[in-house]
């Protein structure tokens, strides 16, 4: 995409405020990139930490001569009672350092409006669970815009389960996948069936996460309106149910990272690359197109060793070349999951990548042919882009409705993951075994009839969302109409 940059007198000045969590920033600051390209002023508020990871592909869009800048604000969360040193949600080790990190975001609220005070812009976008970013923002008269990394499969079927609560009425027995734990999300454009297993149980038994669902729905209706990271002609029937239906007001303005043209801007997202991007590249450069499966589980999700031990296992007898990003639960952790003799037996076709891996550049690669995502909305929309189908390993959050989404709905990719929800702690979850994941692997990177549609179909979607984003398409026109919007309301 090469958005127009549009030459103005009055220029609007558009915040952006993202949460601060890597999958939550990166999208956040190709959003501000993309208000910059269409010659809007961008600035990105961000605290000291996190504004490291998203100085570089500021600076560039700067030199080439876009009007984007960084803010940086403490994040107070030694006074929250978080250890030194903890600014995004990924460092989070426990269920119970989440209330205090929340703690943490929720007294950003006043050196936040301080900012607002001092810069007036003239409308914010700030992330879910910022949700005293709306009152805020109403104390200045600035219309304040909810940014969702999810899409409007998730948004609709979350709300149907809020107000409808249909896995109240079911028995909660999770040890048989196809018993009465399957429940239909009520009111949706198809009949969508999901699991007790599968919805977060904390959702339900924890007050804190009740309140703050509350918050967040409610911080969302009294906001000005909703950026959705998704395309219209993915889910046309959703966008409808939730903009007609459910009466919200929401642009759809994905995908974003569709953005990053460059390999430098594909290659610098979020984090530094553990590896050389351009070492990575000529070992994908020497590959057949689509033989290379991409495996990665997102920037929070932990994979326990005995799991990740079967994963090596069908890895290997699978027989196909593979990138799988590796990261340890703790950083001084041992890697005891490695069969003996792994790296070697699988060198040459096998390429390891610990921690951070150029994720974007690797599934814009025509050498990758399969990614398995722990279904990310970020990770899953990226795929969608690059046209590479999935197999899908959800585990938490929105991760089982972007698999249903993925498998039932798109029929972009293969479930394989397990069937329970599970965060942070993946060790009462059921072990997929290496058998299981070596035929589903085969399968999918095979020469089978179902797996080459998918493929063909997955390449049709990303040209659809390739044609969104340029002048003309859907995406495109929606957030032209959204800065018109925001020229008429403040004036400029
Ligand atoms: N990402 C990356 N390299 C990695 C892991 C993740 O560039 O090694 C990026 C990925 O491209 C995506 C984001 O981090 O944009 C992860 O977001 P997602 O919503 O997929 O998952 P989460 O991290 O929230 O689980």
């Amino acid at each position: 995409m090469a958005p127009a940059v549009i030459p103005d007198n009055h220029q609007l000045h558009v915040f952006l405020f993202p949460v601060m969590a890597q999958s939550l920033i990166i999208p956040m600051v190709d959003v501000a990139r993309l208000f910059a390209a269409r010659g809007l002023k961008s600035t990105i508020i961000t605290t000291p930490l996190n504004a490291m990871n998203v100085s570089k592909s500021v600076e560039r869009d700067r030199l080439s001569g876009l009007n984007i800048n960084v803010q940086i604000i403490p994040f107070p969360g030694v006074e929250a009672g978080l250890p030194e040193g903890i600014e995004c949600l990924n460092e989070i080790t426990s269920p119970e350092m989440m209330p205090k990190f929340f703690r943490a975001m929720d007294m950003v609220q006043e050196p936040f409006e301080k900012l607002l005070e001092e810069h007036r812009p003239d409308f914010v976008v700030a992330g879910m669970f910022l949700t005293w970013a709306t009152e805020s923002t109403a104390k200045f008269g600035i219309p304040r815009f909810v940014f969702h990394a999810a899409n409007f499969f998730y948004l609709s079927a979350k709300e149907s389960l809020r107000l409808h609560k249909p896995y109240e009425t079911i028995r909660t027995d999770h040890t048989d996948e196809n018993s009465s734990s399957l429940f239909v999300i009520p009111g949706l454009p198809d009949k969508i069936k999901m699991s007790t297993a599968q919805i977060p149980s904390h959702s339900e038994s924890s007050n804190f996460f009740v309140e703050m669902k509350k918050k967040i729905s409610e911080s969302e209706v009294n906001s000005y309106g909703i950026l959705v990271n998704s395309f219209y002609e993915l889910e046309p029937a959703y966008a409808e149910h939730y903009k007609i239906v459910l009466g919200r007001k929401a642009w759809h303005i994905g995908p974003i990272s569709l953005l990053n043209e460059h390999a430098a801007d594909k290659a610098q997202r979020g984090k530094k690359s553990a590896i050389d991007e351009h070492y990575v590249l000529k070992w994908l450069d020497s590959k057949e197109p689509n033989s290379v499966l991409y495996v990665s589980f997102g920037s929070v999700s932990r994979v326990n060793d005995n799991q990740l031990l079967e994963l090596a296992m069908g890895l290997e007898s699978s027989g196909c070349s593979f990138i799988w990003v590796v990261r340890k639960i703790k950083k001084d952790d041992e890697e005891r999951f490695l069969p003996t003799g792994f790296e070697e037996r699988v060198k040459g076709r096998g390429l390891i990548i610990r921690d951070w891996a150029p994720q974007l550049l690797i599934l814009d690669h025509q050498a990758v042919g399969g990614f398995m995502t722990h279904c990310g909305w970020n990770s899953v929309l990226e795929s969608i882009s690059a046209g590479v189908p999935m197999i899908t390993w959800p585990m938490f959050a929105d991760q089982f409705y972007n698999e249903i989404f993925i498998t039932q709905v798109i029929k972009m990719g293969t479930p394989l993951g397990p069937k329970e929800h599970n965060w942070l702690d993946s060790k009462n979850v059921s072990l997929v075994k290496n058998d299981k994941i070596e035929m589903v692997v085969s399968w999918l990177m095979g020469d089978g009839e179902e797996a080459k549609d998918m493929r063909k179909r997955a390449k049709e979607i990303s040209e659809m969302a390739k044609k969104s984003v340029e002048e003309g398409g859907s995406s495109y026109a929606n957030l032209t109409n959204l800065i018109e919007e925001m020229r008429i309301y403040t004036n400029k």
